[in-house]
């Protein structure tokens, strides 16, 4: 808490009481410790690929690795692939600045839930059966239309939908369902029986680069801030994004959306 006294005086400067001004900055003082957080992890997540493209690139320059063909083959894979993470992780930061700044274009419009659920369940099918993974869809018919951008809710459901398949080991399941809820809202729940959040991880798992295993997502090839991303979509339309989640045993996702005015709906 800040303190801040001004005296009142008379003109003669004769003190006549004091004003007293009390002021919170702990938002202010998180804001700002975020930020700096923030930078430092950016900086930090882009040193390290760099790191590594460039010791791999001295290794083929001056180890005599580009004498064995095989071996050099191997160096430029790595060098590839961590250029390829620097792409994913300055994509994601350029789009989360985008959207902090409020210039991405939301082009909302009426959509079934069925449609914009089936073409996501239509993206992963194929990931999940290569991992041994069962995958559920379970739609009711009768669900309104939601008043959404197709283009943003397919990317929130592509990171819900990855990470779940991510962070699930073969022969588990993952599942995907919709529901209308009392309010109106449609309710989706994006589930899995993978590997679970402890509990003392949960409440910061939106932040921006927050993950339990910093290993694991970036053997993942995962850049930390799907789950950010996802949250500032779903809150741009006016939803609600919660996680659920039991170590070891398993994590739902489960993201609302508005429904279509009953005017729009009816038509
Ligand atoms: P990442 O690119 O690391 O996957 P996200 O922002 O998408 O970044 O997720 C943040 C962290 O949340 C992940 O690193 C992982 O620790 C945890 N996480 C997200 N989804 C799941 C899930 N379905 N099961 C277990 N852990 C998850």
């Amino acid at each position: 808490i800040k303190l801040n006294f001004t005296p009142v005086l008379r003109a003669s400067r004769e003190a006549i009481g004091l004003i007293l001004v009390l002021q919170d900055v702990t938002e202010e003082e998180k804001l700002d410790r975020q930020r700096k957080e923030f930078v430092a992890n950016v900086s930090h997540e882009l040193r390290t690929p760099l790191t590594t493209i460039k010791s791999y690139l001295e290794a083929l320059d001056e180890g005599g690795a580009l004498e064995e063909p095989e071996l050099a083959s191997r160096f430029l894979g790595v060098t590839r692939q961590e250029a390829e993470r620097m792409t994913r992780l300055i994509n994601d930061l350029l789009q989360l600045s985008r959207l902090d700044s409020k210039k991405v274009r939301f082009h909302k419009q009426p959509l079934k839930p069925i449609e914009v659920l089936e073409a996501a369940a239509d993206r992963f099918r194929f990931q999940c059966q290569q991992k041994n993974i069962d995958f559920h869809l379970s739609l009711k018919e009768d669900l309104p239309r939601i008043y959404a951008a197709r283009d943003q809710i397919d990317q929130v459901l592509d990171n819900l939908l990855s990470n779940a398949v991510k962070y699930t080991p073969e022969g588990h399941s993952v599942s995907l369902s919709a529901r209308q809820k009392a309010d109106g809202f449609v309710e989706v729940a994006i589930s899995d029986t993978g590997i679970g959040i402890p509990q003392k991880d949960l409440e910061r798992i939106f932040e921006r680069f927050y993950r339990v295993d910093k290993a694991r997502s970036r053997s993942m090839g995962g850049t930390g801030l799907g789950l950010a991303i996802a949250r500032e979509i779903v809150q741009a339309h006016g939803g609600t994004i919660r996680m659920e989640s039991r170590y070891r045993e398993g994590t739902t996702v489960r993201i609302t959306l508005p429904p279509c005015e009953p005017e729009v709906t009816s038509s």
